[in-house]
């Protein structure tokens, strides 16, 4: 293993590319597009705007790209929702365009979602259909433009439509094989955590943080500090759902963990607190629960969960191939594991951080559903508390709780392996 050598975090970034590797061949075969990953960004097709023109009964969506390119349009509900699948683009769009529509446009978001692959999500104003969805030539001193027309329907007609096209785009995005997936153990003999920097790409993460500081920022920051500590103590071995700026569906964040085998999942976030809800501070570390242990946990694994909705994914086929009863037992045998985590963590990240007061929670969070792999999801601090912000974004907070939580996992370990009954890692 690299071990102790620091290598810089392009090269880092470049290594596990095998991750999304996976990602773009699944797009690529879904979309019927070949974007090689290799290209610089200057080489993508640029899309410099996007106008909107009709009424409430028929609206057209029209982007100016530099190139001629295959694109994919569906609907999805609740909310109702387009989504336009296409090759990497580099979005050169005014600021502040999408946050409000036209018609039955209510909203449009942005952004690559994948390696190779990028998406446009529009909210819609009311149910509405796609008439027509295609890119035409550049053409005299037009550019290649993207035009979507929609009209408005009925809900019931909608529902139908989505039914009908029953190919679950979503499908074909998780599509994550093992055999895509290079996963060299070599007989490596040390447990493998999983670390989780949340959101990313498109999902910015919680609206209210600054700009300046996007939740997905902070969380990535953090992790690769934490992946470097781990990886430098050479006792484990680390796989990140994310080394950049991309988006990793939810789904696909459990997927990487248990095809790696993970022994430990643990997810970044950062909190935030809306206006006039209060003042709180500090870190809390959740696992999973059916129930959670207070109406804020609830609402917050709401919003963490809403990642996938964000980006136009719904979450709510969950594969189901094992046997329930298996399920149940590995889920019991994991929770207590996961909790035994939670409370060694808590106990580590004390001296090192300011703890949220009741710092140990639970609800469901997606994330944390691998049913054979203890995990976890810290929420770092508040990024609406200008203290936690100011910790969350200094180096000498990130090294302090990046060793703390070493530390804990160190001790999560030494403890499983002393007590070890059965096999299991
Ligand atoms: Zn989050």
């Amino acid at each position: 293993m690299a071990g102790g050598l620091w290598v810089p975090m392009s090269v880092r970034a470049a290594t596990s590319a095998v991750v999304m590797g996976a990602f773009l061949a699944a797009w690529s075969a879904g979309a019927g597009a070949a974007a090689p990953e290799t290209r610089a960004a200057d080489d993508f097709p640029v899309a410099s705007d996007v106008r909107l023109g009709g009424d409430e009964t028929q609206t057209r969506l029209v982007v100016d790209l530099s190139a001629k390119i295959d694109i994919r349009a569906f609907t999805l509900a609740n909310p109702y929702r387009v989504v336009i699948d296409m090759p990497q683009v580099t979005f050169a769009l005014p600021p502040k365009i999408g946050e409000k529509g036209k018609g039955l446009v209510k909203a449009f978001r942005f952004g690559l979602v994948m390696q190779g692959g990028s998406r446009m999500v529009i909210d819609l104003a009311r149910p509405a259909k796609i008439e027509r969805a295609f890119v035409l030539d550049a053409a005299n001193d037009q550019p290649a433009r993207l035009v979507l027309d929609l009209a408005t329907t009925d809900r019931e007609a909608f529902m139908r439509t989505i039914a009908l096209n029953n190919r679950a785009p979503e499908r074909v995005l998780r599509k994550y094989e093992p055999a895509d997936v290079e996963v060299k153990t070599n007989g490596d003999p040390r447990p493998l955590v999983v670390i989780d920097p949340g959101h990313g790409g498109i999902d910015a993460g919680t609206r209210l943080a600054p700009s300046d500081h996007p939740e997905k920022a902070i969380v990535l920051e953090f992790s690769l500090l934490l992946r470097d500590k781990l990886e430098k103590a050479g006792k484990y071995r680390v796989v990140m759902t994310r080394t950049d700026d991309s988006f990793v569906a939810l789904a696909d964040r459990v997927s990487i963990a248990r095809e790696h085998k993970a022994a430990l999942f643990i997810s970044i976030h950062a909190d935030a607190l809306q206006r006039g809800e209060g003042e709180a501070q500090g870190a809390t570390i959740y696992t999973l629960s059916e129930t959670a242990s207070d109406a804020a946990a609830a609402r917050l694994a709401e919003a963490e969960n809403r990642a996938d909705v964000i980006a136009g994914l719904d979450l709510s086929a969950e594969p189901n191939d094992v046997a329930d009863i298996l399920i149940d037992l590995a889920k019991r045998e994991t929770k207590t594991f996961s909790v035994q985590f939670a409370r060694v963590l808590a106990g580590e990240l004390k001296n090192a951080a300011k703890l949220h007061k009741e710092p140990l929670k639970s609800a469901g969070f997606a994330v944390l559903k691998a049913p054979d792999i203890p995990s976890v999801l810290i929420e770092l601090g508040y990024v609406t508390n200008r203290q936690d912000l100011k910790s969350m974004t200094s180096e000498a907070w990130r090294v302090r709780t990046g060793d703390a939580v070493v530390q804990a996992i160190d001790s999560y370990f030494t403890a499983r392996t002393a007590g070890r009954a059965s096999g299991r890692n």
